[in-house]
């Protein structure tokens, strides 16, 4: 937007708030939810046509016709940010499947992990939980607060500079215009805010395509989360509610990814019962299956003068330790954070100053995880028979360890680390 265009939306009618959330996705709903106690004017912006007073009876629905294909392995410290902002006990009621195991080995049969909740005296690892729950419990959360307003169905246009005052203003695709103190881009990936706001990322490809599904298995999974790391990448098992449900994701080369999808039902079922070798026995039916090409992306800025980024609109990491949309959780715990701690201190709390505070807490915490899932992509990615020697025996050692091995899934979990307060158990 430029600066005359910014100067006719202060002769035009132009909706002042204080706060504008752009995607109402997992990310956006928890950081407009975990900032509704500071009392601040806040607006979310969703380009998807959702009907809030709708969404409870819609997600039965859906619930009654399977699962959806888009699953989450959440976290405790995501759980305790989920029960902090109101949204967990309705998603432990819609449906969520606690997982008690993590078993984990190398396709060359060498290597081999086991996690259990038992040895860190905790009831789970964590949860599997389908992102439609997810922002479901979230979107039927927002009318307890008086100053969340959600508008479905608007994708942000245009995104003027910072203005003397530091404000921005906003063009909508149905022709309306606000001015806010600090816009905060949630909107997924491919964020067009983001780019409004001239942020560059640091971007490339993982070379793998992720196939999604839901699969019926012949055993029980016994409330397991299975990973295999196959030649050609890892595939995860995901335990449902239904003992005999898996969510799977897939991550493989572009080219087995497309062989694969284009496989007749039987013949995609036998595939992934060979490639997971068997664990669950046969595979007996398979949901459609749908496809996604994983980059990782990283913004090189998570904040400027009134604007703030964060979840996958910052960031994006390969899905194989599950960690995507926990990172972007603890992105919101902590935004809200930074902001409610200024406000109840009476500092000017969209000052840049403050948003660097955020970043700051974030911005290293998730590049030392993109470079922990790249770290791990290229040793089992690797063929070299000496590398994949060590790497088997390091998993098959550490898997005796036991102080070591729990001190790793304490921190996958979520249950230590410098946490946002909205992260740490009572
Ligand atoms: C195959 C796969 C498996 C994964 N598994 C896991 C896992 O096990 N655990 C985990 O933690 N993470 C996982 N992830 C990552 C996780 O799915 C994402 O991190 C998460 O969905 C990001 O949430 P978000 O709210 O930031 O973005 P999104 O979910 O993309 O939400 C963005 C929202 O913004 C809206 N929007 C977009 N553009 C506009 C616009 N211009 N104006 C207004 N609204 C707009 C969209 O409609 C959407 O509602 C996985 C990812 C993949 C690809």
């Amino acid at each position: 937007m430029s600066e005359q265009q910014s100067k006719r939306a202060d002769k035009q009618q132009s909706q002042q708030a204080d706060i504008i959330v752009v995607g109402a996705g997992m990310v956006g709903l928890t950081t407009a939810l975990a900032l509704a106690e500071t009392g601040l004017d806040i607006h979310i912006l969703e380009a998807r046509d959702i009907d809030p007073q709708r969404i409870g009876v819609r997600l039965q629905a859906m619930q009654a016709q399977g699962y959806d294909p888009r699953v989450s392995a959440l976290t405790c410290a995501s759980q305790q940010i989920l029960s902090n902002v109101g949204a967990w006990p309705q998603m432990a009621e819609a449906r969520i499947s606690p997982y008690t195991d993590m078993d984990v080995w190398d396709g060359e049969g060498t290597g081999h992990i086991h996690f259990c909740s038992r040895e860190l005296h905790e009831p789970a690892l964590g949860h599997i939980v389908e992102n439609r729950v997810t922002v479901a419990a979230l979107l039927q959360q927002l009318p307890q607060h008086d100053n969340l307003t959600l508008h479905c169905g608007v994708r942000v246009q245009e995104l003027s500079p910072p203005r003397h005052d530091e404000q921005r203003d906003l063009a909508l695709s149905d022709g309306r215009q606000f001015r806010a103190r600090l816009v905060i881009a949630a909107d997924g990936a491919q964020s067009r805010t983001r780019q409004l706001a001239g942020i560059a990322m640091l971007e490339w490809d993982y070379g793998h395509h992720a196939i999604v599904t839901t699969v019926t298995t012949e055993l029980p999974h016994q409330a397991t989360a299975w990973q295999c790391f196959t030649d050609d990448g890892p595939l995860a098992l995901l335990p449902l509610d239904d003992p005999h449900k898996v969510s799977i994701v897939w991550s493989t080369s572009p080219g087995h990814a497309g062989s694969l999808q284009a496989l007749d039902d039987d013949a995609f079922c036998q595939a992934l019962a060979d490639a997971s070798q068997h664990k669950l026995g046969n595979i007996l039916a398979a949901d459609p299956r749908h496809c996604f090409p994983l980059r990782q992306r990283h913004a090189k800025d998570y904040v400027r003068a009134g604007f703030a980024t964060l979840g996958d609109a910052a960031h994006t990491i390969h899905p194989l330790a599950g960690q995507g949309v926990n990172l972007g959780l603890l992105d919101a715990a902590a935004l809200a954070q930074a902001l409610s701690t200024a406000v109840a201190e009476g500092e000017n709390w969209h000052s840049l100053r403050v948003l660097k505070r955020f970043e700051r807490s974030r911005q290293l915490n998730n590049v030392q995880m993109s470079a922990a899932m790249e770290g791990f992509r290229r040793l089992f990615g690797t063929q070299q028979p000496a590398l994949v020697l060590a790497r088997n025996l390091g998993m098959s050692v550490m898997n005796q360890l036991g102080p070591v091995k729990n001190h790793i899934v304490q921190q996958a979990m979520g249950l230590s680390g410098d946490l946002p307060a909205l992260a740490r158990r009572g």
